[in-house]
């Protein structure tokens, strides 16, 4: 097999990044965008020792699972990699990675839920985070070609809300008009790195914010005066992201017009949300998350709950009224502020916020004597650490509720669990994140009768 060999493959099987799988000659072939059941004839982009990757030339037997979407090609293998999948069979894919994990673990006995769907196929993201990047000698807003920062222009950006989608496109128009320069990865020099802007789908208000490389440039204040003129925009933001890094925001926020905070809603609670802030990003699935969270978990009125990867409350707020106590940890400084005015403006007196990791305030409160009925974990895609699950374990509570962004660590972990007698039998997963390969999960675990005694 070799670089730009055209062959006919029959597709078999979608890996874990939905790419169709095919064999051939005793190689795995990954064909972008191919799916079950297809017979493609590809053309080979690059061939490894036991594998090759490929795309499609054409299309020679087409599955009835296939939807034609009109979409940039960038934006279908970047940003929206299952928008070629009818919706409900993105679901059963999002199941069968849950399925596929438990199997190769061994436990096979595991129930899995139907995926629930989204009430958003399409524009559901409240947030988006862009590139601003020189093309042409022109500034242009989009996103980097998979692997590399070659920016890709962009103004339809499918999973995000168009009035987000809008917003964007006016602010480039903008920083073009007076000519505001992009920033220059390779030198460290120009000014504007990234576009943010987050929308309440409750409220309507949006927040822009301009990731630059200086606190302050020449044109800002009649980019401020145009960018305060768009309708729904209730704030500017400039974050101050001085250093030569990939990571996207600086750790400095400056209020330039407007509030520096806008409100949304999950359920019937009220989320003022800052800028650094983390908020589920699909408004309208996240009660519905939680609701599901909630009810598996069977949470009873004397229960002390821990919350602990809190964000601006989210979770331990919705769960309030369901219990006696509610404890959150979380280790960004702005979101535990959140968090507190967010317990206030729901009239929330039961639930307390504090600052710094989880793993190592938990085993203090164990230390201490803290009863725990209930631990709800909501962790970044890395997933827990032994740290965190043996600090868990220590405040040995009756469940731990375990809210997932990635099946993968999340199976790893539930055996750690395991091994520390906690059981599960069933995981639930929803799609929060439609159009792309992400699976969100809720699992709840209970502790077999003797596990106290053995995990102290
Ligand atoms: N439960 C919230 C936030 C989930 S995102 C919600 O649903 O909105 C995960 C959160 O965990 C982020 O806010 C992140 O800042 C926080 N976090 C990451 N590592 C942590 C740690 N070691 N201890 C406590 N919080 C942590």
């Amino acid at each position: 097999m070799e670089k730009n060999q055209i062959i006919d493959l029959e597709i078999t099987d979608l890996s874990y990044e939905a790419m169709g799988v095919a064999h051939y000659n005793g190689m795995t072939v990954f064909v972008t965008n191919a799916l079950p059941g297809e017979v493609v004839s590809a053309k080979i982009l690059k061939v490894k020792k036991n594998f090759a990757f490929a795309k499609i030339e054409k299309i020679k037997k087409e599955s009835p699972d296939r939807v034609k979407v009109k979409l940039n090609q960038g934006v279908q293998s970047g940003l929206a990699s299952l928008a070629h999948i009818k919706y409900d069979k993105q679901l059963d894919f999002k199941r069968n990675q849950v399925v596929n994990l438990l199997k190769k673990a061994h436990l096979e006995n595991i129930e899995v839920g139907e995926t629930l769907a989204s009430p958003e196929e399409v524009g559901y993201r409240n947030k988006a985070q862009v590139p601003v990047r020189e093309v042409n000698g022109q500034l242009e807003i989009g996103f980097f070609r998979r692997h590399s920062h070659d920016l890709m222009p962009l103004t339809h950006f499918f999973t995000t809300d168009p009035e987000i989608d809008c917003v964007l496109v006016a602010v480039r128009d903008i920083l073009r008009k007076y000519k505001v320069p992009a920033y220059d990865e390779i030198n460290n020099n120009g000014e504007v790195r990234y576009l943010e802007v987050r929308r309440s789908k409750s409220t309507g208000e949006m927040m822009v914010i301009l990731v630059c490389l200086h606190k302050d440039f020449m044109q800002l204040p009649n980019v401020a005066a145009e960018v305060s003129q768009i309708p729904g925009v209730s704030g500017l933001i400039l974050n101050h992201n001085p250093k030569k890094t990939n990571v996207i925001l600086g750790p400095k926020d400056y209020l330039v017009f407007g509030n520096d905070q806008i409100t949304d809603q999950i359920g019937d609670l009220k989320f003022r949300i800052s800028p650094q802030s983390f908020f589920q990003i699909n408004s309208l699935q996240t009660p519905r998350l939680y609701n599901l969270a909630i009810k598996q978990a069977d949470l009873k009125p004397d229960d002390v709950v821990i919350d602990a990867y809190s964000g601006i409350g989210t979770i331990g707020l919705s769960v309030a009224k369901h219990v006696k106590a509610v404890r959150g940890i979380e280790v960004v400084r702005d979101a535990i502020k959140d968090a507190k005015d967010n317990a206030k403006l729901n009239d929330i007196t039961n639930a307390k916020y504090y600052l710094g990791k989880a793993e190592e305030i938990m085993p203090r409160w164990a230390k201490s004597g803290l009863k725990t009925d209930v631990v709800f974990v909501d962790p970044p895609r890395k997933g827990l650490t032994p740290e965190f699950i043996n600090a868990a374990v220590k405040t040995g509570p009756k469940k731990i509720v375990y809210i997932s962004c990635n099946p993968a660590t999340l199976v790893r972990d539930l055996q750690l669990f395991q091994e520390k007698s906690y059981e599960f039998n069933r995981i639930d997963p929803v799609d929060m994140f439609p159009q792309t390969p992400h699976v969100e999960s809720v699992t709840v675990l209970k502790r077999t009768k003797n596990s106290r005694q053995t995990a102290l």
